[in-house]
């Protein structure tokens, strides 16, 4: 309830949630009340927290950001939203997000951009924007999210808090609707390492339902938060350290790996030769597949439809045109473009290819060190409309988190540092850091030591 009185009051502001599922989340908190009375209450009995609104949620509106699915009450639950309700976490609502997840500053969402609590002339970053402030504004103490190129690390770093992307095929895509599924992983959103070990705890698992879901060792990943640094390696890609970043970022993220050496790292630096082509990688791959992804949105089944179809052509095509913005189409036209007889070979086909050296460049790093540490993005937050008109410029804010994805491999950002902008304002930068598979303890242990 003081949650709720709380959302009440300040996420007018903020605008990051969509929907706040307040019945909901009484008769849950009631549930766990009942059973803390009976002494059967486990370390996430009554645990508020919000889903991204891409989780499908039984019986609460779940849109993606779109107008497609502006109307869309899910049937069914997520294998994330179940394993919080099993857990007998209490779900407040479902936070905004870029439209399908597709954006770096949530501008691209059907229900308005959301703005970021340090300066609400700035965004918050995306796509998982909504999570992002929600805990940045102390409206939920933990959210989950997801990451397909950044889409959790980014908007952590421009909000100042912690995201945590797991490897690929750790957390169940089951009923996390669909943007590029090769790339997608469900992760978490918390102040600290520590409530993040928490979140792991529950939304780690195996799962039958999504054939791309890993079955390998879930440890207790609060167990090693402790643990000493003693003798680490870590790696910092020389890449990703580049002369356009400010010297101010540059000088934070530096200063916290100063830290690391202070707790016994030993830090070196190594390079990821292919690093410059991940980003033109991820937009044939993540276009593309969207594009199949997203034919499912047909106006028949479910979600929008258009007024007065004249036949099923029209159907599609209106109920398409209408419900999808901007961004979304470009994607779709983009992606089908590379999909297409004739090109496949030379774009989906090639893209994979690189994909493949971009991993490759990573394997060969984890022989040598144990992590790799740079910063989350290129920028800190920027000012809303600022890049809206640029695709390339907002593509870029993900220079260094694209490359995690296409390897499958898990990343956190932690936050580091401020730096002062114009009007005297200051703002939070992140560090990231990269792990081998299935590494998310030791990830977590390295965010828990330096907070
Ligand atoms: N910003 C990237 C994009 O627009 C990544 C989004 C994401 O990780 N979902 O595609």
């Amino acid at each position: 309830q003081d949650l709720l009185g709380r959302i009440k009051d300040k996420d007018g502001d903020y605008n990051s949630f969509i929907t706040v599922a307040e019945e909901q989340a009484l008769a849950q908190a009631k549930a766990a009340d009942e059973l803390r009375a009976a002494g059967n209450a486990g370390a996430w009995t009554g645990v508020p927290m919000a889903h991204k609104d891409i989780f499908c949620t039984e019986g609460v509106l779940t849109t993606c950001g779109s107008k497609m699915l502006s109307n869309f009450v899910s049937p069914y639950n997520s294998t994330v939203a179940d394993n919080f309700n099993n857990a007998g976490a209490v779900c407040l609502g479902k936070t905004n997000m870029d439209e399908f997840a597709m954006g770096s500053s949530n501008e691209t969402s059907f229900f308005g951009g959301v703005k970021n609590p340090w300066d609400s002339d700035r965004v918050p970053g995306g796509s998982s924007g909504g999570s992002a402030a929600a805990v940045a504004a102390r409206l939920v103490p933990g959210a989950t999210a997801s990451d397909t190129g950044g889409s959790i690390r980014q908007p952590a770093a421009l909000c100042g808090i912690t995201g945590l992307k797991p490897t690929y095929g750790r957390v169940s895509r089951y009923g996390m609707i669909a943007f590029a599924s090769s790339l997608d992983q469900a992760g978490t959103m918390t102040r600290t390492a520590e409530d993040s070990a928490m979140m792991m705890n529950v939304m780690a698992s195996f799962d039958e339902k999504d054939s791309t879901c890993v079955q390998h060792d879930i440890p207790d990943y609060t167990a090693t938060l402790n643990d000493s640094l003693e003798g680490m390696t870590v790696g910092l890609p020389k890449e990703y350290f580049r002369d356009d970043l400010s010297p101010e970022m540059q000088q934070q993220v530096m200063n916290a790996i100063k830290e690391y050496e202070n707790m016994g790292a030993m830090v070196k630096e190594i390079s990821l030769p292919n690093t410059h082509l991940a980003v033109p990688v991820y937009y044939v791959v993540a276009p593309a597949e969207c594009s199949a992804n997203l034919s499912r949105m047909d106006g028949v089944r479910f979600g929008y439809r258009c007024e007065d179809p004249k036949d099923i052509h029209d159907l599609y095509v209106r109920s398409r045109g209408e419900g999808f913005g901007d961004e979304v189409k470009r994607r779709i036209m983009i992606g089908t473009y590379a999909l297409s007889a004739g090109f496949y070979d030379a774009y989906y086909k090639k893209a994979q290819q690189v994909r493949r050296l971009i991993k490759n460049d990573f394997v060969e790093a984890f022989k040598d060190v144990d992590m790799i540490m740079s910063p989350t993005s290129p920028t800190p937050a920027f000012k809303a409309g600022e890049k809206g008109d640029d695709p390339v410029a907002m593509y870029l804010e993900d220079i260094f988190t694209i490359a995690t994805n296409l390897a499958g491999l898990p990343g956190m950002s932690v936050p580091c540092g401020q730096v002062g902008v114009d009007g005297g304002k200051n703002l939070p930068v992140g560090l990231q850091l990269i792990g081998n598979y299935f590494d998310e303890a030791r990830l977590l242990n390295a965010g828990h030591k330096f907070q």
